[in-house]
Protein backbone atom coordinates (compact mmCIF):
# COMPACT_ATOMS: atom_id res chain seq x y z
CA UNK A 1 0.00 0.00 0.00
CA UNK A 2 2.87 2.41 0.80
CA UNK A 3 4.86 1.32 -1.93
CA UNK A 4 1.52 2.12 -4.22
CA UNK A 5 1.26 5.33 -2.74
CA UNK A 6 4.70 6.56 -3.51
CA UNK A 7 4.48 5.71 -7.15
CA UNK A 8 1.60 7.32 -7.49
CA UNK A 9 2.82 10.37 -6.20
CA UNK A 10 6.08 10.06 -8.14
CA UNK A 11 4.43 9.63 -11.52
CA UNK A 12 3.82 13.00 -11.78
CA UNK A 13 6.89 14.10 -12.44
CA UNK A 14 7.83 10.83 -13.91
CA UNK A 15 5.74 11.38 -17.10
CA UNK A 16 5.80 13.61 -19.45
CA UNK A 17 3.27 16.55 -18.75
CA UNK A 18 1.35 16.23 -22.33
CA UNK A 19 0.98 11.89 -21.72
CA UNK A 20 -0.91 12.18 -18.03
CA UNK A 21 -2.35 15.17 -17.05
CA UNK A 22 -2.89 17.63 -19.82
CA UNK A 23 -3.34 14.60 -22.58
CA UNK A 24 -7.09 13.89 -21.30
CA UNK A 25 -8.97 16.40 -19.98
CA UNK A 26 -9.82 20.10 -19.73
CA UNK A 27 -9.05 22.23 -17.11
CA UNK A 28 -11.45 23.42 -14.66
CA UNK A 29 -12.64 26.98 -15.28
CA UNK A 30 -15.12 27.72 -13.24
CA UNK A 31 -14.96 25.70 -9.85
CA UNK A 32 -11.34 25.42 -7.91
CA UNK A 33 -10.16 21.56 -8.15
CA UNK A 34 -10.24 19.38 -4.96
CA UNK A 35 -6.85 18.34 -4.81
CA UNK A 36 -3.20 20.09 -5.29
CA UNK A 37 -1.41 19.47 -8.86
CA UNK A 38 2.28 19.23 -9.88
CA UNK A 39 3.59 22.87 -10.42
CA UNK A 40 5.04 22.31 -13.65
CA UNK A 41 2.06 21.02 -15.17
CA UNK A 42 -0.51 23.68 -14.03
CA UNK A 43 1.87 25.89 -15.90
CA UNK A 44 2.78 24.29 -18.47
CA UNK A 45 -0.57 24.66 -19.34
CA UNK A 46 -1.67 27.93 -18.23
CA UNK A 47 1.82 29.63 -20.24
CA UNK A 48 0.30 27.48 -23.25
CA UNK A 49 -3.17 29.18 -23.26
CA UNK A 50 -1.73 32.16 -22.92
CA UNK A 51 0.20 31.48 -26.55
CA UNK A 52 -3.43 32.64 -27.87
CA UNK A 53 -2.86 36.34 -26.64
CA UNK A 54 -1.62 38.80 -28.79
CA UNK A 55 2.45 38.89 -29.20
CA UNK A 56 3.29 41.79 -27.36
CA UNK A 57 6.16 43.11 -29.29
CA UNK A 58 3.89 43.26 -32.37
CA UNK A 59 1.66 44.66 -30.91
CA UNK A 60 1.32 48.49 -32.09
CA UNK A 61 -1.76 49.32 -30.50
CA UNK A 62 -0.71 50.18 -27.60
CA UNK A 63 1.21 53.03 -25.80
CA UNK A 64 2.72 51.09 -23.17
CA UNK A 65 6.29 49.41 -22.64
CA UNK A 66 6.28 45.97 -24.00
CA UNK A 67 10.41 45.23 -23.37
CA UNK A 68 12.06 44.77 -20.35
CA UNK A 69 15.75 43.98 -20.12
CA UNK A 70 16.76 41.04 -17.60
CA UNK A 71 17.82 43.79 -14.80
CA UNK A 72 14.43 44.89 -15.10
CA UNK A 73 12.94 41.47 -14.55
CA UNK A 74 15.74 41.11 -12.15
CA UNK A 75 14.68 44.69 -10.02
CA UNK A 76 10.85 43.18 -10.63
CA UNK A 77 11.46 39.53 -8.82
CA UNK A 78 14.19 40.54 -5.82
CA UNK A 79 10.66 43.73 -4.98
CA UNK A 80 7.96 40.97 -6.12
CA UNK A 81 6.96 40.63 -1.78
CA UNK A 82 7.39 44.62 -1.31
CA UNK A 83 4.29 46.78 -0.61
CA UNK A 84 4.86 50.31 -1.93
CA UNK A 85 2.11 51.53 0.72
CA UNK A 86 4.21 50.14 3.79
CA UNK A 87 6.52 53.12 4.43
CA UNK A 88 8.17 51.95 7.69
CA UNK A 89 7.97 48.44 6.64
CA UNK A 90 9.94 49.12 3.16
CA UNK A 91 11.68 52.91 4.03
CA UNK A 92 14.12 52.50 1.13
CA UNK A 93 11.46 51.34 -1.17
CA UNK A 94 9.58 54.44 0.28
CA UNK A 95 13.09 56.75 -0.11
CA UNK A 96 13.55 55.76 -4.22
CA UNK A 97 9.70 56.69 -4.79
CA UNK A 98 10.09 60.68 -3.41
CA UNK A 99 13.72 60.38 -5.36
CA UNK A 100 11.79 59.04 -8.64
CA UNK A 101 9.45 62.35 -7.74
CA UNK A 102 12.05 64.82 -7.63
CA UNK A 103 13.97 63.92 -10.49
CA UNK A 104 10.38 64.17 -12.29
CA UNK A 105 9.63 67.80 -10.88
CA UNK A 106 13.45 68.48 -11.99
CA UNK A 107 13.06 67.20 -15.44
CA UNK A 108 9.49 68.65 -16.06
CA UNK A 109 11.22 72.46 -14.41
CA UNK A 110 9.69 72.34 -11.25
CA UNK A 111 11.21 75.99 -9.61
CA UNK A 112 11.53 74.09 -6.25
CA UNK A 113 11.81 70.51 -7.30
CA UNK A 114 13.74 69.55 -4.08
CA UNK A 115 10.88 70.26 -1.63
CA UNK A 116 7.86 69.72 -4.38
CA UNK A 117 5.00 66.96 -4.13
CA UNK A 118 4.20 64.25 -5.86
CA UNK A 119 3.40 60.46 -5.95
CA UNK A 120 3.36 57.44 -7.61
CA UNK A 121 0.25 55.88 -8.96
CA UNK A 122 -1.10 52.77 -11.03
CA UNK A 123 -0.97 54.97 -13.89
CA UNK A 124 -1.60 58.05 -15.88
CA UNK A 125 -5.60 57.11 -15.21
CA UNK A 126 -4.78 57.53 -11.22
CA UNK A 127 -2.83 60.30 -11.46
CA UNK A 128 -5.71 61.97 -13.55
CA UNK A 129 -7.81 61.89 -10.89
CA UNK A 130 -5.97 62.87 -7.97
CA UNK A 131 -5.01 66.00 -10.02
CA UNK A 132 -8.54 66.60 -11.09
CA UNK A 133 -9.19 66.19 -7.19
CA UNK A 134 -6.51 68.94 -6.44
CA UNK A 135 -7.96 71.61 -9.07
CA UNK A 136 -11.19 70.47 -7.62
CA UNK A 137 -10.61 70.97 -3.80
CA UNK A 138 -8.73 74.26 -5.09
CA UNK A 139 -11.84 75.65 -6.79
CA UNK A 140 -13.93 74.66 -3.89
CA UNK A 141 -11.86 76.48 -1.28
CA UNK A 142 -11.54 79.40 -3.29
CA UNK A 143 -15.43 79.83 -3.95
CA UNK A 144 -16.16 78.82 -0.35
CA UNK A 145 -14.21 81.44 0.74
CA UNK A 146 -15.50 84.02 -1.38
CA UNK A 147 -18.95 82.74 -0.27
CA UNK A 148 -19.95 81.22 -3.98
CA UNK A 149 -21.92 78.41 -4.64
CA UNK A 150 -18.95 75.51 -5.27
CA UNK A 151 -21.68 72.55 -6.47
CA UNK A 152 -21.31 73.22 -10.41
CA UNK A 153 -17.40 72.37 -11.53
CA UNK A 154 -16.57 72.19 -14.77
CA UNK A 155 -13.39 71.19 -16.75
CA UNK A 156 -12.27 71.76 -19.97
CA UNK A 157 -10.41 69.62 -21.86
CA UNK A 158 -9.67 68.41 -25.84
CA UNK A 159 -10.47 65.06 -26.99
CA UNK A 160 -8.87 63.09 -23.57
CA UNK A 161 -8.72 59.90 -22.97
CA UNK A 162 -11.14 58.14 -21.20
CA UNK A 163 -10.01 58.55 -17.99
CA UNK A 164 -10.72 62.35 -17.69
CA UNK A 165 -14.09 60.93 -19.05
CA UNK A 166 -14.48 58.76 -15.83
CA UNK A 167 -12.91 61.57 -13.59
CA UNK A 168 -15.77 63.77 -14.39
CA UNK A 169 -18.75 61.29 -13.87
CA UNK A 170 -16.91 59.74 -10.80
CA UNK A 171 -16.32 62.86 -8.95
CA UNK A 172 -18.98 64.51 -10.46
CA UNK A 173 -17.48 67.14 -12.93
CA UNK A 174 -18.98 68.86 -16.09
CA UNK A 175 -16.67 67.83 -18.74
CA UNK A 176 -16.25 70.26 -21.31
CA UNK A 177 -14.43 68.26 -23.81
CA UNK A 178 -13.50 70.78 -27.04
CA UNK A 179 -14.95 68.13 -30.53
CA UNK A 180 -12.61 67.59 -33.03
CA UNK A 181 -13.33 69.55 -36.40
CA UNK A 182 -12.56 68.43 -39.77
CA UNK A 183 -9.14 70.64 -39.96
CA UNK A 184 -8.86 70.93 -36.01
CA UNK A 185 -7.98 67.69 -34.15
CA UNK A 186 -6.61 69.24 -31.05
CA UNK A 187 -7.95 72.03 -28.19
CA UNK A 188 -6.95 75.29 -29.50
CA UNK A 189 -6.73 78.89 -27.19
CA UNK A 190 -10.06 80.13 -28.42
CA UNK A 191 -12.13 77.08 -28.21
CA UNK A 192 -10.70 77.23 -24.59
CA UNK A 193 -11.56 80.61 -23.73
CA UNK A 194 -15.31 79.83 -25.32
CA UNK A 195 -16.02 77.53 -23.08
CA UNK A 196 -14.69 78.98 -19.52
CA UNK A 197 -16.68 80.20 -16.67
CA UNK A 198 -16.58 80.64 -13.13
CA UNK A 199 -17.12 77.43 -11.87
CA UNK A 200 -13.98 76.00 -14.47
CA UNK A 201 -11.77 74.22 -11.95
CA UNK A 202 -8.97 74.07 -14.72
CA UNK A 203 -8.22 73.47 -18.38
CA UNK A 204 -6.14 69.92 -19.32
CA UNK A 205 -4.06 70.00 -22.71
CA UNK A 206 -2.64 66.74 -23.22
CA UNK A 207 0.71 65.93 -24.47
CA UNK A 208 0.42 63.38 -26.79
CA UNK A 209 -3.40 62.79 -27.42
CA UNK A 210 -4.20 59.20 -28.23
CA UNK A 211 -6.19 59.52 -31.12
CA UNK A 212 -3.67 61.31 -33.09
CA UNK A 213 -0.72 60.95 -31.67
CA UNK A 214 0.16 64.75 -31.36
CA UNK A 215 0.93 66.77 -28.71
CA UNK A 216 -1.64 70.10 -27.68
CA UNK A 217 -0.40 73.50 -27.46
CA UNK A 218 0.15 73.87 -23.82
CA UNK A 219 1.92 77.58 -24.30
CA UNK A 220 -0.53 78.56 -26.42
CA UNK A 221 -3.45 77.87 -23.85
CA UNK A 222 -1.85 79.15 -21.24
CA UNK A 223 -0.78 82.53 -22.84
CA UNK A 224 -4.65 83.03 -23.51
CA UNK A 225 -5.38 81.81 -20.14
CA UNK A 226 -2.65 85.21 -18.88
CA UNK A 227 -4.88 87.37 -21.36
CA UNK A 228 -8.02 86.29 -19.74
CA UNK A 229 -7.23 86.41 -15.89
CA UNK A 230 -6.10 90.24 -16.54
CA UNK A 231 -9.41 90.65 -18.38
CA UNK A 232 -11.60 88.82 -15.42
CA UNK A 233 -9.45 88.55 -12.75
CA UNK A 234 -10.19 84.65 -13.10
CA UNK A 235 -6.99 82.73 -12.07
CA UNK A 236 -7.29 79.08 -13.85
CA UNK A 237 -4.82 76.55 -13.29
CA UNK A 238 -3.26 74.02 -16.19
CA UNK A 239 -3.17 70.47 -15.35
CA UNK A 240 -1.48 68.74 -17.78
CA UNK A 241 -1.85 65.54 -19.03
CA UNK A 242 1.90 64.23 -20.19
CA UNK A 243 0.84 60.32 -20.32
CA UNK A 244 3.24 59.92 -22.70
CA UNK A 245 4.62 63.46 -23.57
CA UNK A 246 5.96 63.42 -20.06
CA UNK A 247 8.50 61.24 -20.55
CA UNK A 248 9.09 62.46 -24.20
CA UNK A 249 9.62 66.23 -24.37
CA UNK A 250 11.60 66.46 -21.54
CA UNK A 251 14.53 64.18 -23.87
CA UNK A 252 13.77 64.57 -27.97
CA UNK A 253 11.72 67.54 -27.78
CA UNK A 254 13.61 69.74 -25.16
CA UNK A 255 12.58 73.68 -26.92
CA UNK A 256 9.07 72.60 -26.45
CA UNK A 257 7.80 74.97 -23.08
CA UNK A 258 4.84 73.06 -22.22
CA UNK A 259 5.49 71.88 -18.02
CA UNK A 260 6.27 74.18 -15.16
CA UNK A 261 8.21 76.54 -16.60
CA UNK A 262 4.83 77.59 -17.41
CA UNK A 263 3.49 79.09 -14.21
CA UNK A 264 -0.02 78.20 -14.47
CA UNK A 265 0.79 74.78 -14.95
CA UNK A 266 0.12 73.50 -11.72
CA UNK A 267 0.20 69.25 -11.98
CA UNK A 268 1.66 67.37 -14.51
CA UNK A 269 0.68 63.55 -14.76
CA UNK A 270 2.62 61.03 -16.79
CA UNK A 271 3.32 57.14 -17.23
CA UNK A 272 6.07 55.20 -16.01
CA UNK A 273 4.91 52.30 -18.10
CA UNK A 274 4.82 54.05 -21.16
CA UNK A 275 7.36 56.20 -22.37
CA UNK A 276 8.76 56.27 -19.29
CA UNK A 277 10.46 52.44 -20.10
CA UNK A 278 9.08 50.72 -16.84
CA UNK A 279 6.85 47.66 -16.42
CA UNK A 280 3.02 47.86 -16.38
CA UNK A 281 1.78 48.99 -13.03
CA UNK A 282 3.54 53.04 -12.37
CA UNK A 283 2.19 56.27 -13.00
CA UNK A 284 3.20 59.53 -11.84
CA UNK A 285 1.72 62.73 -10.42
CA UNK A 286 3.81 65.68 -10.03
CA UNK A 287 2.71 69.16 -8.37
CA UNK A 288 4.31 72.39 -9.38
CA UNK A 289 5.13 73.44 -5.59
CA UNK A 290 4.09 71.76 -2.18
CA UNK A 291 1.35 74.52 -1.93
CA UNK A 292 -0.59 73.39 -5.29
CA UNK A 293 -1.87 70.21 -3.27
CA UNK A 294 -4.30 71.00 -0.98
CA UNK A 295 -3.59 69.51 2.03
CA UNK A 296 -7.11 68.27 3.43
CA UNK A 297 -6.02 65.45 0.26
CA UNK A 298 -3.07 64.16 1.84
CA UNK A 299 -2.98 61.68 4.15
CA UNK A 300 0.42 61.44 6.60
CA UNK A 301 1.57 57.98 7.25
CA UNK A 302 4.64 56.24 9.96
CA UNK A 303 7.97 56.60 8.24
CA UNK A 304 11.41 55.67 9.84
CA UNK A 305 9.71 57.62 13.05
CA UNK A 306 8.53 60.42 11.65
CA UNK A 307 5.45 61.33 8.92
CA UNK A 308 5.34 60.98 4.81
CA UNK A 309 2.53 62.93 3.34
CA UNK A 310 0.80 60.59 0.93
CA UNK A 311 -2.04 60.83 -1.60
CA UNK A 312 -3.54 57.93 -3.57
CA UNK A 313 -6.66 56.22 -4.36
CA UNK A 314 -5.14 52.37 -4.25
CA UNK A 315 -3.57 51.20 -0.86
CA UNK A 316 -1.34 48.04 -1.61
CA UNK A 317 0.64 48.20 -4.34
CA UNK A 318 3.35 46.41 -5.74
CA UNK A 319 6.86 48.31 -5.22
CA UNK A 320 8.58 46.58 -8.51
CA UNK A 321 7.95 48.75 -10.64
CA UNK A 322 8.88 52.15 -8.93
CA UNK A 323 12.14 50.13 -8.11
CA UNK A 324 12.48 49.62 -12.43
CA UNK A 325 11.73 53.58 -12.93
CA UNK A 326 14.54 54.37 -10.61
CA UNK A 327 16.79 52.21 -12.37
CA UNK A 328 15.55 53.28 -15.91
CA UNK A 329 16.33 57.06 -14.47
CA UNK A 330 19.63 55.81 -13.34
CA UNK A 331 20.60 53.37 -16.48
CA UNK A 332 19.52 55.46 -19.39
CA UNK A 333 20.26 59.14 -17.74
CA UNK A 334 19.31 62.08 -20.30
CA UNK A 335 21.45 60.73 -23.08
CA UNK A 336 19.86 56.83 -22.91
CA UNK A 337 16.46 58.71 -23.00
CA UNK A 338 16.75 61.03 -25.58
CA UNK A 339 18.96 57.94 -27.71
CA UNK A 340 15.70 55.37 -27.24
CA UNK A 341 12.76 58.05 -27.86
CA UNK A 342 14.67 59.54 -31.12
CA UNK A 343 15.47 55.64 -32.83
CA UNK A 344 11.72 55.23 -31.57
CA UNK A 345 10.74 58.48 -33.40
CA UNK A 346 12.67 57.59 -36.78
CA UNK A 347 11.11 54.48 -36.70
CA UNK A 348 7.61 55.69 -36.66
CA UNK A 349 8.75 58.72 -39.60
CA UNK A 350 9.64 56.39 -41.85
CA UNK A 351 6.74 54.00 -41.56
CA UNK A 352 4.81 57.02 -42.41
CA UNK A 353 6.83 58.01 -45.30
CA UNK A 354 6.68 54.49 -46.60
CA UNK A 355 2.78 54.36 -45.94
CA UNK A 356 2.65 57.58 -47.80
CA UNK A 357 4.39 55.97 -50.88
CA UNK A 358 1.63 53.06 -51.42
CA UNK A 359 -0.42 56.52 -52.95
CA UNK A 360 -3.75 54.83 -50.92
CA UNK A 361 -3.25 57.19 -47.61
CA UNK A 362 -3.22 60.45 -46.49
CA UNK A 363 -1.06 61.16 -43.83
CA UNK A 364 -2.83 62.33 -40.47
CA UNK A 365 0.12 62.25 -38.13
CA UNK A 366 3.52 62.01 -39.43
CA UNK A 367 5.90 60.89 -36.94
CA UNK A 368 8.47 64.18 -36.26
CA UNK A 369 6.64 66.14 -33.48
CA UNK A 370 4.33 64.24 -31.48
CA UNK A 371 4.90 60.70 -29.56
CA UNK A 372 6.69 58.01 -32.05
CA UNK A 373 4.53 56.60 -34.42
CA UNK A 374 2.04 57.48 -36.93
CA UNK A 375 -1.13 57.79 -37.80
CA UNK A 376 -3.56 57.81 -41.22
CA UNK A 377 -6.93 57.66 -43.24
CA UNK A 378 -7.71 56.41 -46.86
CA UNK A 379 -7.23 58.72 -49.21
CA UNK A 380 -11.19 60.62 -49.99
CA UNK A 381 -12.64 59.11 -53.14
CA UNK A 382 -10.28 55.93 -53.75
CA UNK A 383 -11.68 52.62 -53.20
CA UNK A 384 -8.58 50.00 -52.59
CA UNK A 385 -10.79 47.47 -52.14
CA UNK A 386 -10.52 47.05 -48.50
CA UNK A 387 -11.22 49.32 -45.69
CA UNK A 388 -8.84 49.72 -42.70
CA UNK A 389 -10.46 47.62 -40.35
CA UNK A 390 -10.13 45.03 -43.10
CA UNK A 391 -6.73 45.88 -43.22
CA UNK A 392 -6.05 46.10 -39.83
CA UNK A 393 -7.76 42.28 -39.83
CA UNK A 394 -4.88 41.17 -42.44
CA UNK A 395 -2.15 42.34 -40.61
CA UNK A 396 -3.00 40.43 -37.39
CA UNK A 397 -2.75 37.28 -39.87
CA UNK A 398 0.70 37.79 -39.36
CA UNK A 399 0.88 38.45 -35.76
CA UNK A 400 1.04 42.48 -36.31
CA UNK A 401 -1.64 44.42 -34.03
CA UNK A 402 -2.42 47.90 -35.67
CA UNK A 403 -5.57 50.11 -33.99
CA UNK A 404 -7.61 51.35 -36.30
CA UNK A 405 -10.93 53.08 -35.07
CA UNK A 406 -13.78 56.20 -36.17
CA UNK A 407 -12.51 59.43 -34.30
CA UNK A 408 -15.11 61.13 -31.94
CA UNK A 409 -17.49 63.83 -32.25
CA UNK A 410 -17.47 65.84 -34.10
CA UNK A 411 -15.03 63.58 -36.72
CA UNK A 412 -17.04 60.42 -36.56
CA UNK A 413 -17.20 60.12 -40.31
CA UNK A 414 -13.33 59.22 -40.02
CA UNK A 415 -11.58 56.19 -39.98
CA UNK A 416 -7.73 56.18 -39.10
CA UNK A 417 -5.15 54.07 -38.39
CA UNK A 418 -2.28 53.94 -35.91
CA UNK A 419 0.77 52.90 -35.22
CA UNK A 420 2.84 53.01 -32.29
CA UNK A 421 6.74 52.68 -31.55
CA UNK A 422 8.38 52.11 -28.62
CA UNK A 423 11.19 50.72 -27.05
CA UNK A 424 12.09 46.75 -28.82
CA UNK A 425 11.12 48.05 -32.28
CA UNK A 426 14.41 48.10 -35.00
CA UNK A 427 14.66 49.41 -38.19
CA UNK A 428 14.25 45.96 -39.47
CA UNK A 429 10.77 45.32 -38.16
CA UNK A 430 9.87 48.85 -39.37
CA UNK A 431 10.79 46.95 -42.97
CA UNK A 432 9.01 43.92 -42.01
CA UNK A 433 6.33 45.86 -41.02
CA UNK A 434 5.83 47.46 -44.60
CA UNK A 435 6.46 44.57 -46.56
CA UNK A 436 3.72 42.98 -44.96
CA UNK A 437 1.33 45.78 -45.51
CA UNK A 438 2.52 45.78 -48.78
CA UNK A 439 1.18 42.29 -49.53
CA UNK A 440 -1.71 42.86 -47.77
CA UNK A 441 -2.53 45.63 -50.21
CA UNK A 442 -1.80 43.23 -53.18
CA UNK A 443 -4.05 40.81 -51.80
CA UNK A 444 -6.66 43.28 -51.44
CA UNK A 445 -5.98 44.21 -54.81
CA UNK A 446 -6.64 40.87 -56.37
CA UNK A 447 -9.66 39.92 -53.78
CA UNK A 448 -11.44 42.77 -52.85
CA UNK A 449 -14.03 43.19 -49.75
CA UNK A 450 -17.24 43.02 -50.63
CA UNK A 451 -18.43 43.89 -47.18
CA UNK A 452 -15.80 45.61 -44.88
CA UNK A 453 -15.65 44.66 -41.69
CA UNK A 454 -17.34 47.74 -39.52
CA UNK A 455 -15.49 48.96 -35.98
CA UNK A 456 -17.70 46.43 -34.36
CA UNK A 457 -16.96 43.56 -35.70
CA UNK A 458 -13.30 44.52 -36.31
CA UNK A 459 -12.64 44.06 -32.21
CA UNK A 460 -9.45 45.38 -31.65
CA UNK A 461 -9.03 48.62 -30.16
CA UNK A 462 -10.93 50.33 -27.33
CA UNK A 463 -9.99 54.03 -25.97
C1 LIG B 1 -2.58 56.10 -21.59
C2 LIG B 1 -3.14 57.42 -21.31
C3 LIG B 1 -3.87 57.64 -20.14
C4 LIG B 1 -4.15 56.54 -19.14
O1 LIG B 1 -2.96 56.10 -18.62
P1 LIG B 1 -2.73 54.68 -17.92
O2 LIG B 1 -1.30 54.78 -17.53
O3 LIG B 1 -3.01 53.64 -18.96
O4 LIG B 1 -3.65 54.61 -16.76
C5 LIG B 1 -4.33 58.92 -19.91
N1 LIG B 1 -4.10 59.92 -20.78
C6 LIG B 1 -3.42 59.72 -21.93
C7 LIG B 1 -3.19 60.89 -22.84
C8 LIG B 1 -2.92 58.47 -22.24
O5 LIG B 1 -2.22 58.29 -23.35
Amino acid sequence: MALHKTTQRNSESVYDAYAQYAADRNIPKFEIPENPHSPEIITDLILDELLLDGNAKQNLSTFCQTYADPYIRRIMDACIDKNMIDKDEYPQTAEIENRCVHILADLWHSPDSKTTIGCSTTGSSEAAMLGGLAMKWRWRKQREKAGKPADKPNLITGPVQICWHKFARYFDVELREIPMEHGRLLMTPEEVIKRIDENTIGVVPTLGVTFTLQYENVKAVSDALDEYQEKTGLDIPIHVDGASGAFLAPFIQQDLVWDFRLPRVKSINASGHKFGLSPLGVGWVVWREESDLPEELVFNVNYLGGQMPTFALNFSRPGGQIVAQYYNFLRNGRNGYARIHSECRDHGIYIAREVAKTGLFDILYDGSDGIPGAAWTIKKGIDPGFNLFDLSDRMRSRGWQIASYTLPANCEDMVIQRVLIRHGFSHDMAQLLIDDLNRSIEYFKHNPVREGLTENLAGGYHH
